[in-house]
């Protein structure tokens, strides 16, 4: 699972929608070969500490008062995947794998935080919850925020960054639509840099 050089936790928040966030926890997907992928959920506690930083676990509850087990590092990584094998052939227009959508089932059935009404001055506010109170209550969080992307109009959004080394997946919300990089400052310049250098070369060897 990756390069064996600890990448360090460098979390990618451009995806728009915690579940994408959670994919793009492994980055460089595409790459072809397996091992150029970068992981970055490596044990417990990173997992613990992705959790916190997203805002999926409460103020104030790091990975101490919520440590997090190998078995729900595993099961969340095994979602992980679900949800990107659904995104990834959702954005080629290809089926959605039956098995990816069961696990991400699962873990909205396993979650035990839910959207209820609470009355307000005699009018019913619709509370859904924002964050889980253990690991695995947020993971089931991130199972429906990956259902409503995949089960909606939504879905047309999705998108994969084409920049070299990236793959991250995020959710276009520009009013037309046509957003194509992870971010601008990162993928977006590179890519412009690097067609003016092509563009230089060109123009060198030109004759
Ligand atoms: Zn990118």
């Amino acid at each position: 699972m990756g390069p064996m050089t600890s990448p360090g936790r460098r979390w990618a928040w451009y995806g728009g929608r915690p579940s994408l966030d959670f994919v793009n926890t492994r980055r460089n997907r595409e790459a072809g070969r397996r091992d150029a992928a970068v992981e970055y959920l490596r044990e417990p506690a990173d997992l613990a500490a992705w959790l916190h930083a997203a805002g999926l676990v409460p103020a104030g509850s790091g990975g101490a008062r919520f440590p997090v087990d190998e078995e729900t590092l595993a099961g969340a990584l095994a979602l992980r995947e679900a949800i990107d094998a659904a995104v990834t052939a959702t954005v080629a227009a290809g089926s959605v794998p039956v098995k990816a959508v069961r696990c991400v089932n699962e873990w909205i059935a396993a979650g035990p935080e839910r959207p209820a009404l609470r009355i307000d001055a005699g009018v019913p506010v619709l509370r859904a919850p924002r964050s889980g109170r253990t690991p695995r209550g947020a993971l089931a969080l991130i199972a429906a925020d990956a259902a409503e992307l995949l089960g909606t109009g939504l879905r047309e959004r999705l998108r994969i960054c084409p920049g070299a080394g990236c793959g991250g997946r995020f959710l276009d919300d520009s009013p037309a639509g046509r957003r194509r990089w992870c971010s601008m400052a990162v993928c977006g310049n590179r890519s412009k840099a690097a067609a003016r250098r092509q563009a230089a070369h060109a123009a060198a060897v030109r004759p």
